[in-house]
């Protein structure tokens, strides 16, 4: 069983033809070896070798502990995701992908950072925790998940520029699982781009559509709208807990929360950037509450500080601005400018912001209506809600600069400190605070609505 799965496994691994599985025997294996030896160099054999014994044993383990057989999957239902493996070095490495039946898979390699993006259908991802935090070879780590509603994505961080030379899908044979394999190789920044250019026919954020936004039929509501924006999401899940909270998890309570609360007064039209565990970029974030024509956009996030790097508590609220206000601010809109990267999303072609006289004079008033939300928020929430000790900064945080939308980011807490944490997951801390935010929105709007007038 063994030699034969061994060879079967070495056939798979050295092609991707199928005339080349063999079926039994010793000759079988020594051809199979042969042809691996005779195939390519030595790191080739090595990978090859070891992979296919990784999956001969695999298959071993599992033919001789026959393992209580959960439902099997319908084919028409998403294929689930079992188990993933990395094997190679720095010149060539592989991600093998154990899932329930065959998919189609599309794999291209992003810049600046270096990543490959791999594009599936909507996959159940249920491979052990730690998957894809540790990397091997030319992979440094990767993430995976649903990017909006029928779609997942994979996405691998690289040492270096890299090419992909195969990217398939095997069948399910001899009572194994289906299996996605992506191989690369490392090469020069040159070629990567060479072969990036061509490769990516990646769609254009645009050409998409806001699928997965929150939806709202024509309107002829004329009440403010207000765009709640829980950040991260799907494939991000942004910060994570000691205890295994997840910021994109905490962030859509906290805004879903705070939407009812809101929606309760009738005073506003209430949207949401995302409703569900799904990606959103930070641009199409941007672009919906333009498209709402948002009086307002509040984006909620939670923060980290890693062991060793101090003590912070208390919320925090940051508004827009080129240079940051101090090295903390800074930190952060690195941080959270990076979920497009996490995302797997092609940063080279986002437009250039554009430089226009008008947009700077609105973006001017803009950004003194943000300061005056930020204002107004901090008075509110203070008495309710524990403050950081420098509760109001700025930086370049993407996804407040919709250049005509007042937008202001609230950190509602760090998920490394206990005390936060324990507010962050408790519901009357949750109400208080929204609760105290409502107030503050009240006050915005309603004199936004005196001197602006409705429509504005
Ligand atoms: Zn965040």
């Amino acid at each position: 069983m063994v030699v034969r799965i061994f060879a079967h496994a070495l056939a798979e691994f050295m092609s991707n033809d199928k005339s080349a599985v063999v079926s039994r025997g010793r000759t079988v294996r020594r051809n199979a070896v042969g042809l691996a030896v005779r195939h390519g160099s030595l790191a080739v054999r090595v990978v090859v070798l070891a992979i296919a014994l990784d999956l001969a044993l695999l298959s071993q383990a599992q033919s001789q502990m026959p393992l209580p057989q959960p439902d099997p999957p319908a084919v028409d239902g998403p294929a689930i995701a079992t188990d993933a493996r990395l094997a190679g070095d720095d010149k060539q490495t592989r991600l093998v992908i154990d899932i329930s039946h065959k998919i189609d898979m599309r794999a291209f390699a992003l810049a600046d950072p270096y990543r490959v993006v791999i594009e599936i259908p909507q996959v159940d991802f249920r491979l052990p925790p730690d998957t894809g935090e540790h990397g091997r070879g030319i992979i440094k780590a990767f993430r995976y998940g649903l990017v909006m509603s029928g779609q997942s994505r994979i996405v691998l961080d690289l040492t270096g520029p890299v090419r992909v030379t195969k990217a398939f899908v095997l069948d399910p044979v001899d009572g194994q699982p289906a299996r996605m394999v992506l191989d690369l190789i490392a090469v020069d920044r040159d070629t990567f781009l060479r072969a990036a250019a061509i490769d990516n026919h990646l769609p254009r954020p645009a050409e998409r559509g806001p699928a997965h936004f929150d939806r709202e039929e024509h309107t002829t509501d004329s009440r403010p709208v207000v765009v709640l924006d829980a950040g991260h999401g799907g494939i991000d899940p942004g910060t994570r807990a000691p205890s295994g909270e997840l910021e994109k998890d905490l962030v859509l309570e906290f805004a879903s929360t705070l939407r009812a609360k809101l929606e309760a007064t009738g005073k506003y039209r209430v949207m949401m950037t995302r409703t569900d565990d799904t990606f959103v970029e930070l641009s199409e974030r941007v672009r919906f509450a333009r498209q709402q024509q948002a009086q307002l956009l509040i984006s909620i996030h939670c923060d980290a500080l890693a062991r060793g790097e101090g003590e912070a508590e208390g919320a925090t609220i940051y508004t827009l601005s080129d240079k940051a206000s101090d090295a903390e601010a800074e930190r952060l809109a690195e941080a959270e400018n990076r979920a497009d990267a996490i995302g797997g999303v092609n940063l080279t072609e986002e437009p250039t912001d554009v430089a226009d006289i008008l947009i700077d004079l609105t973006q001017r008033e803009t950004r003194t209506f943000s300061n005056r939300f930020a204002h107004l928020l901090m008075g509110e929430m203070k008495s309710t809600v524990r403050m950081h000790k420098h509760p109001l900064k700025s930086a370049g945080f993407r996804v407040l600069k919709a250049p005509d939308v007042p937008s202001v980011l609230v950190e509602i807490g760090y998920v490394s400190n206990k005390g936060d944490l324990e507010h962050l997951v408790s519901e009357g801390w949750r109400s208080r605070a929204v609760a105290s935010m409502g107030q503050a929105i009240d006050a915005f709007l309603a004199k936004r609505m005196v001197t602006a007038g409705p429509g504005n």
